[in-house]
């Protein structure tokens, strides 16, 4: 018993109903995802790997450093101009960004455009929420419980509680990750209490972000039904990764994920 109000807009959450490739599809319909980091480009690495292994066909990876990792993922230096591509079809700020003003420059750039966004880790500190309700694409926001904080101060009331207030508030949709994490928006809430703790890992809230995005960046994604998706298969994938795994390991069993569903 999860003790979830009776609430017709709450619901635990279930499989997700995903997109399929079919004949006419290509790597830019399946989604394109744009992550746009800093001088650390390992955590978004991984959420690349997560993002291409949980569905969508081309990630380009933009930032200063770190030609390293899986040759699937273009790496493109950061400029303003190359983020104006109109196949993106969703971007991912935060992984291994860094907080300097050069992450504030890129993350304004970005909130001032019209692509759906993922926001997470390091974006998150420099998000103002209140400023979120102007922009019109959608965005959603990935925070852990001390991430939470620093966005919208003290937390009041339950973690559905908290997740509906802040998604309200912000005009956006809220991931409250956590032991159980809670998908909301201003009309809908998802908890999924299927994640294991074995997800405690460094580079594990890259993997989701990640798995997000490409959800995210389908052209027929619905943003809420993409955040909930996402969720489901992470933990899915940790599921399967089994115990004491690495986030790499996490990021590579989505393939599995995405073969048994
Ligand atoms: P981050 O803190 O950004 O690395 O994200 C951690 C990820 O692991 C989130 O998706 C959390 O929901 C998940 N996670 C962390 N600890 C636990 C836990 N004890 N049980 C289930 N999931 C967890
Ligand atoms: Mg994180």
């Amino acid at each position: 018993d999860l003790g979830l109000p009776a609430d017709a807009a709450v619901a635990v959450a279930s499989a997700p109903q995903l997109p399929e490739p079919g004949p006419t599809s290509h790597k830019y319909t399946r989604g394109m995802v744009a992550i746009v980091t800093g001088a650390m480009a390992g955590a978004a690495r991984l959420a690349g790997i997560a993002a291409l292994r949980s569905g969508a066909g081309y990630v380009a990876l933009y930032g200063d450093a770190g030609q390293g990792g899986p040759a699937a993922i273009v790496h493109r230096d950061y400029d303003a101009e190359a983020l104006a591509e109109s196949r993106i079809g969703a971007v991912l700020i935060g992984p291994g960004l860094g907080r300097d003003t050069q992450a504030r420059d890129r993350l304004t750039a970005l909130l001032a455009g019209d692509r759906p966004l993922v926001i997470d880790g390091d974006a998150l500190h420099l998000t103002d929420p209140g400023s979120l309700r102007a922009r019109r694409a959608p965005v959603v926001l990935t925070p852990h419980a001390g991430e939470f904080q620093a966005l919208f101060g003290t937390p009041a009331g339950s973690l559905l509680d908290q997740a509906r207030a802040a998604a309200a508030a912000a005009g956006a949709i809220v991931v409250l990750k956590g032991a159980t994490t809670t998908v909301a928006d201003a009309a809908r809430c998802r908890v999924h209490p299927h994640g294991n703790p074995w997800l405690s890992t460094a580079g594990s809230g890259d993997v989701l972000a990640g798995t997000i995005a490409a959800q995210l960046a389908h052209p027929r994604a619905d943003p809420f039904a993409a955040a909930d998706a996402g969720v489901w298969l992470h933990a899915r994938a940790a599921a399967i990764a089994g115990r004491s795994f690495l986030a790499d390991d996490l990021a590579n069993a989505l393939t599995a994920v995405r073969a048994s569903a």
